[in-house]
């Protein structure tokens, strides 16, 4: 039976974050991730926009890890040669009604401590974004792109090479606690030849994403449950991707639920159009009874009225791990949290947008509790 001092479940970007993160003080950090390679799931299922900060409430894990995420991404991009952007972005308001949510937003922005926001108006849209239309925006210059995958990657390679033993085809099947460690049970391997091994952790951080609330319930904690929020894309490739030079969003949604349809100019030069938001049953529910391009071609027309459907093709979808119901109400916040019953567990649920953006500073979060478990 092999020991560790700190045994991650989840290759997703938190995950990879954390052991990047606790592999530079700590020896015998072990990463576990189910699928064949890191990243595969929600990670990289998004937009891979950098967020600047601004919708989060005051005082909300997300206020606070958001700008100071974005900070450390700009840094650990440029430090280890990930693809990165820094595009700035546009909030754009389209009648007198919406650009009063804009000096709200603009206002909480400012609260929590996001850089050089500024409000411009028609003249500055058309010059930034020829084809958009709209009466204000809000300037938001720290917002950029990053290459979700490459991310993923340097942190673990950074990990690796600090010493933590990063294993894929590794599934954790059961938690059970012991007098001063955790018993981690795990299935290694593809179906054919799959065996069990058991790993003795002093600290497990549960950042299995969409399956966080299952591993939660391996030891009984049954606080959470997540409900996957489908989020689907369309894509523009070719001359017309040059519709959008950068970022452009309309308003959030009502209670910051969903950042609405937005336009995100990719690395590759391509035009995303999306992410929609649809619960679905499932937790690897990506693609039956995907929406039809009609239905982003009407969503994108507000802002973008060249946009056509015969521009678009139907691209990938991604799974938020939301713990609001359907229809109800429920936390909006990131969890990040010891296991009030398992105090040597870290508890990460709800790592929805902006967890690519917020990784580093989820990791740095996590340290320190991880610091107080070994201390
Ligand atoms: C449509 C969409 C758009 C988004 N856009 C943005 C954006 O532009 N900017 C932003 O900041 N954020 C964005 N996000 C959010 C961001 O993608 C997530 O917050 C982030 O990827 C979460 O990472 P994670 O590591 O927690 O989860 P995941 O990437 O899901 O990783 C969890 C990993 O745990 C593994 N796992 C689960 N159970 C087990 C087990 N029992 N044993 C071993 N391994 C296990 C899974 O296989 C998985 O690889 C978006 C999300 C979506 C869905």
């Amino acid at each position: 039976m092999d020991r560790a001092r700190i045994l991650i479940i989840g290759g997703g970007v938190v995950g990879c974050a954390v052991a990047h993160a606790v592999s530079r003080r700590w020896q015998d950090v072990f990463l576990v991730e189910q699928l064949p390679r890191l990243g595969m799931a929600t990670s990289s299922r998004n937009s891979g926009v950098i967020h600047s900060g601004i919708y989060y409430p005051p005082g909300t894990l997300k206020a606070q890890l958001c700008p100071e995420g974005n900070r450390l991404m700009y840094e650990f991009c440029a430090r280890h040669n990930v693809p990165h952007r820094r595009t700035g972005k546009l909030i754009v308001a389209s009648d007198s009604r919406e650009e009063k949510e804009l000096h709200a937003l603009l206002a909480r922005g400012r609260a929590n401590g996001v850089e050089g926001l500024r409000l411009i108006g028609p003249a500055e849209i058309r010059a930034r974004e020829p084809h958009i239309v709209g009466t204000a925006a809000i300037d938001v210059p720290s917002a950029g792109i990053v290459s979700a995958e490459d991310l993923v990657k340097a942190f673990a390679r950074v990990a690796a090479q600090q010493g933590a033993e990063i294993v894929t085809h590794a599934r954790v099947e059961a938690l059970e606690p012991q007098r001063d460690s955790i018993r981690v049970t795990l299935r290694i391997g593809d179906d054919a030849t799959a065996k069990h091994e058991t790993i003795e952790a002093d600290c497990v951080v549960n950042a299995a994403g969409l399956y966080a609330d299952d591993v939660a319930a391996m030891l009984g904690n049954r606080s959470w449950r997540i409900y996957p929020v489908r989020g689907e894309f369309c894509e523009i490739r070719g001359p017309r991707a040059a519709l959008v030079n950068g970022l452009v969003y309309p308003l959030p949604l009502p209670e910051g639920f969903l950042l609405g349809v937005h336009f995100t100019k990719t690395l590759w030069g391509t035009l995303l159009v999306g992410p929609t938001g649809t619960y679905v049953e499932g937790k690897d529910n990506y693609e039956r009874n995907r929406l039809p391009i009609s239905y982003f071609a009407r969503s994108a027309k507000a802002l973008l009225p060249e946009i056509e459907e015969s521009d678009m093709q139907l691209s990938y979808s991604g799974l938020r791990p939301k713990l609001v119901p359907p229809g109800g109400k429920g936390p909006f916040d990131f969890v990040i949290t010891r296991d009030p019953h398992v105090p040597q567990v870290i508890q990460l649920v709800g790592m929805e947008s902006p967890g690519l953006t917020a990784a580093a500073s989820i990791a740095n979060r996590v340290a320190e509790l991880v610091s107080e478990i070994l201390a």
